[in-house]
């Protein structure tokens, strides 16, 4: 294993073991998804808070691998106080980064870029798009701006 390969390894456990942002609120101006993985039991519950289309909180709980739930905090600190706009951008690019394909890399960076050796193991791409998949259908679904 290389170095930039634990590196990542050490990213997706920190997140795991101290995720940013977990923990569901009450709050009716928040909207909430729920999404569910069957290939590996992931269900995750995503909460988002826009303000004039403005990403203003997101907020996650789940069960399931680390993947998964590490992939969470990072989508939640990725998107937080993005435009509607940008965030799908980022989304999109975090999908082409798992699928192989060519994406913008001033777009998607930081601890988004821990998840690129999943694209080797199509069986966890899943895992790692829940959450992002989840916080997509939030953003299409909020009809708040
Ligand atoms: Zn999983």
């Amino acid at each position: 294993m290389g170095n930039l390969e634990q590196l990542y390894r050490q990213v997706i456990m920190d997140h795991y073991k101290n995720p940013a942002n977990k923990g569901l609120v009450t709050d009716p101006t928040y909207f909430t998804v729920h999404m569910h993985n069957p290939s590996c039991g992931d269900d995750m519950t995503v909460q988002l808070k826009e303000e004039n289309g403005i990403i203003k909180d997101i907020k996650h709980q789940g069960t399931g691998c680390s993947i998964c739930c590490s992939s969470a905090s990072v989508m939640s600190l990725t998107l937080m106080n993005q435009t509607k706009e940008d965030a799908l951008n980022k989304i999109h690019a975090y999908y082409h980064m798992l699928t192989n394909e060519p994406y913008d890399q001033k777009v998607l960076f930081g601890d988004a870029l821990a998840y690129h050796g999943v694209a080797q193991f199509p069986a966890r791409i899943k895992c790692a798009t829940l959450a992002w998949k989840a916080i997509e259908q939030a953003l299409i679904s909020n009809k708040e701006d």
